[in-house]
């Protein structure tokens, strides 16, 4: 089981964003493309760590997009124009 305060961060770390589609809900929001990535770092260490950093670091090359554009990203499909 992963720590709740992670999970509770990594979904906090969307709150100034929405998606460019208009989706808000923050937990239907991902890092696009490195969002399994991130969350690896997230899950598997804690605040303090290099870890946290280097998944902060990632965010800032991320586009926070909602789950349905992202599938739709991954198919080369344009949900929306970033
Ligand atoms: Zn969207």
């Amino acid at each position: 089981m992963y720590r709740k305060s992670r999970i509770t961060w990594l979904i906090n770390s969307f709150r100034d964003y929405q998606c460019g589609c208009g989706e808000s809900e923050l937990c239907a929001l991902e890092w696009y493309p490195h969002h399994k990535k991130i969350r690896n770092l997230v899950y598997r260490n804690s605040a303090k760590s290099e870890a946290r950093q280097e998944a902060i670091t990632l965010m800032e090359e991320c586009t926070p997009v909602c789950r349905n554009c992202a599938s739709k990203l991954q198919y080369g499909l344009q949900p929306f124009v970033l």
